[in-house]
């Protein structure tokens, strides 16, 4: 079994996504790390600490701008240059349509949003939430490669010190995919840690009352060293950004420590924050629903909790 995975960077780090899909496939087997674009035959000896023996890298101009079509190009070649089986991806924005694209350019079959992958017998079988995460659905591949995408968050990025060898590699590209160009790119401001990545996360719902009430998470955030995380129902109301939201459509996060602020625990909710290692819920209802899956509950007011727990931090941290 060869598996390849598509290693996503942003300047000059390697998204802990992938690396968590990295691991979990070097764990079942041989496992080769891919990374695209500007800066990746520099990134990809570190594919190797995550298991992988080997990693590609290719920096051609057309992978500059972070657009899909040359990517499927690029992978497409690999898959046929090293006869790889198994071609996984974490989900973001690029990589599900990297995925979806070379699906229809290999008429593979993609197995999307699975959160865990093992070896049965000779088959590679995915783990996959089905109805609103109720239950989990055992699914496989009827034909090679395989294609599978998993959720953000679901795989933890193991180091276990590697070394990869890197090699780069020559794409010709179809006149197709370089027809897109990208206009403009422009960055969310942010001072601290994506939700993505933070070990911290601090989430805010409809119970702070009104958007500017906000700005009490981000000053617990930032004591904390974390990152503000929203619900739907407030990223809805316009109060904080859609990139923050947590949950069924928004995102999956397993920080190590959670904690909901004036968020009711709808289930929807639930499920994009479940897996985090401790839960704390601040909520004036003691008969809310987030403290039936909390680890520790705080019935009260967030407008006066939050602030005291925030000054308790900062004491703490500068003793
Ligand atoms: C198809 C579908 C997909 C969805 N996807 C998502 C998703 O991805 N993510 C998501 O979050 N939701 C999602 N939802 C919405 C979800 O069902 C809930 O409506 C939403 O999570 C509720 O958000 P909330 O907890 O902020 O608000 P509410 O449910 O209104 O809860 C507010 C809580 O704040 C408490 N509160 C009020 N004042 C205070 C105070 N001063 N101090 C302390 N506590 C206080 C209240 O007791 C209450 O428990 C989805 C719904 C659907 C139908």
């Amino acid at each position: 079994m060869t598996t390849l995975v598509f290693l996503e960077h942003h300047g000059d780090e390697l998204q802990k996504g992938g690396l968590g899909v990295l691991s979990k496939a070097a764990s079942l087997g041989e496992a080769a790390g891919v990374v695209l674009g500007p800066g990746a035959a520099a990134l990809a000896p570190s594919a190797g600490a995550y298991g992988a023996t080997r990693a590609y890298a290719c920096e051609d101009d057309a992978l500059t701008a972070p657009l899909p079509q040359p990517r499927v190009d690029a992978l497409a070649v690999l898959v046929e240059n090293t006869g790889a089986d198994t071609v996984l991806f974490a989900s973001s924005v690029l990589a599900a349509d990297v995925a979806a694209g070379l699906a229809a350019r290999l008429e593979a079959g993609l197995n999307w949003d699975l959160t865990d992958l093992a070896v049965e017998g000779d088959e590679l079988v995915g783990t996959r939430p089905a109805l609103g995460d109720t239950v989990l659905a055992t699914v496989g591949w009827k034909g090679s490669p395989r294609i599978g995408l998993f959720r953000s968050g679901a795989l933890d990025a193991v180091e276990t010190g590697g070394t990869a060898e890197v090699e780069g590699f020559d794409v010709s590209f179809s006149d197709f995919s370089t027809l897109a160009s990208l206009v403009e790119q422009t960055q969310e401001e942010s001072s601290g840690p994506s939700i993505e990545d933070a070990d911290v996360i601090v989430a805010g719902g409809r119970g702070l009352g009104s958007p500017e009430a906000f700005s009490l998470l981000e000053e617990l955030a930032a004591a904390l060293g974390g990152a503000v995380a929203a619900t739907r129902a407030v990223v809805d109301a316009g109060w904080y950004p859609y990139s923050t939201q947590v949950g069924q459509t928004g995102k999956t996060v397993a920080p190590k420590l959670y904690i909901a602020c004036g968020i009711s625990g709808a289930i929807q909710h639930k499920v994009g924050m479940q897996g985090s290692g401790t839960i704390v819920a601040i909520n004036k209802d003691p008969n809310a629903p987030i403290f039936d899956f909390s680890d520790i509950g705080v019935v009260g007011d967030l407008h006066q909790i939050v602030p005291t727990l925030t000054e308790l931090v900062r004491a703490r941290r500068a003793s």
